[in-house]
């Protein structure tokens, strides 16, 4: 069982259902795993992508981790009764000869490519992937087919921010969800207000609207704002102040009365140890919100559940970044809170199969063999560009 092709390229990624808004010109990758797998007189093929809300890693893939992949031979990629790919030993193949720390955003070219390896994986299964997973580590397998999910989304909207807003949140309930996530930070903290309690005012209570600051405060502006948050009573209030900035979140988890969110733009378990140590989160509160792809794939991420775990923190603590069809499996596979969705921004990887209805803010587990891309037609035509340039 051998890979026998990679193929790779970046592609334009917006933050609007509307693309020809600015965007801040985020990319992501594509690949096609490629293996000698044959089903139906074709290769099995795994799709990944770099997630969303960074940029494409093209270098990073093509001039090191693809080489790397393309070089094994078919046992040492093999599981233990050479039925299948291992992704773990695909991972460790991928990360030979790395060197500890300069995590950068090679964790994410390692995520992308292992998203693919899983997807390869369980359809070489023939089984989603959430029931690949729980084969794999052995997992009970779930009664309860949905995940609880939210709708992220809400970013400025660049004129009729209100009005605009006010839509999105609309088809957010048409959809079926009942919970969702808004943009802050980016403009004085009256206009904010204005936001959230517009969009309070469209769902059924405070503590179904969570806040994501983009990590735009500083120490002074964001004990400010938590102190302005407070009475509302939100979900939570997400990326405060740079990931890093460990004393800042401190002050804030000291006086904030509500949940915080973090953890979106921390990518090794190394980081995660530090948010852990240094970022004064309350385990019995608070939101985990690691993105799987972009902390070096599930191998990564799991190294990162294990030590929070090992640390008191509990499963449900944690909601994946991403919004889209992988974190979905996982949250089900690994038993984790829910799942942030995309379901009208970042198009065409935001969000479920196309026939998946939303229901009280649960999401359907896919039928698909893998992840189920397949069952989202405009990216799984997207992925096929990369087989048929
Ligand atoms: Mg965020």
């Amino acid at each position: 069982m051998r890979i026998v092709d990679i193929r790779e390229r970046a592609v334009p990624i917006s933050r609007y259902a509307d693309s020809s808004l600015p965007s801040g010109g985020l990319t992501t990758s594509i690949v096609a795993v490629i293996t000698d797998v044959m089903r139906g007189g074709k290769p099995v093929v795994g799709y990944g992508f770099s997630s969303i809300g960074r940029f494409a890693q093209s270098g990073l893939i093509r001039e090191r981790f693809a080489p790397r992949l393309l070089a094994a031979s078919a046992s040492a990629l093999a599981n233990r009764d050479g039925t299948n790919i291992d992704p773990f030993r695909a991972w460790d193949l991928m990360m030979q000869g790395e060197r500890p720390g300069g995590h950068g955003e090679r964790c994410v070219a390692v995520g992308t490519l292992d998203m693919a390896l899983w997807d390869a994986a369980a359809k070489i299964a023939r089984v989603p992937l959430y029931h690949h997973l729980a084969n794999v580590f052995d997992l009970p397998h779930r009664d309860d087919r949905t995940v609880p999910v939210y709708a992220g989304g809400g970013y400025y909207y660049p004129a009729d921010d209100i009005a605009r807003l006010e839509d999105e949140i609309h088809s957010f309930r048409d959809l079926g969800y009942t919970r969702v996530k808004i943009k802050i930070g980016g403009a004085p903290v009256t206009r904010d207000q204005n936001r959230i309690e517009t969009a309070i005012g469209l769902l059924s209570a405070a503590d179904h609207l969570a806040v994501d600051a983009m990590n735009s405060y500083d120490a002074r502006t964001g004990v400010s704002v938590a102190r302005a948050l407070a009475p509302y009573g939100l979900w939570w209030f997400e990326d405060i102040c740079d990931p890093l900035d460990f004393d800042t979140l401190l002050v804030i988890a000291a006086g904030y009365p509500g949940r915080l969110g973090a953890g979106e733009a921390l990518f090794s378990a190394a980081e995660a140890k530090l948010l852990n140590r240094c970022g004064g989160l309350r385990r019995d509160k608070d939101v985990l919100q690691f993105d799987p792809v972009h902390c070096y794939g599930i191998p990564g991420y799991l190294q990162i559940i294990g030590h929070l775990e090992a640390h008191g923190w509990k499963r449900v603590a944690f909601w994946p970044h991403g919004g889209h069809l992988f974190c979905l499996h996982l949250a089900a596979a690994l038993g984790l809170g829910g799942a942030e969705s995309n379901p009208l921004n970042f198009q065409p990887f935001g969000g479920y199969g196309d026939n998946a209805t939303i229901v009280a803010g649960r999401a359907p587990l896919p039928d698909e063999p893998g992840i189920g891309f397949e069952a989202r037609a405009s990216l799984h035509t997207l992925f096929r560009t990369l087989l048929h340039p």
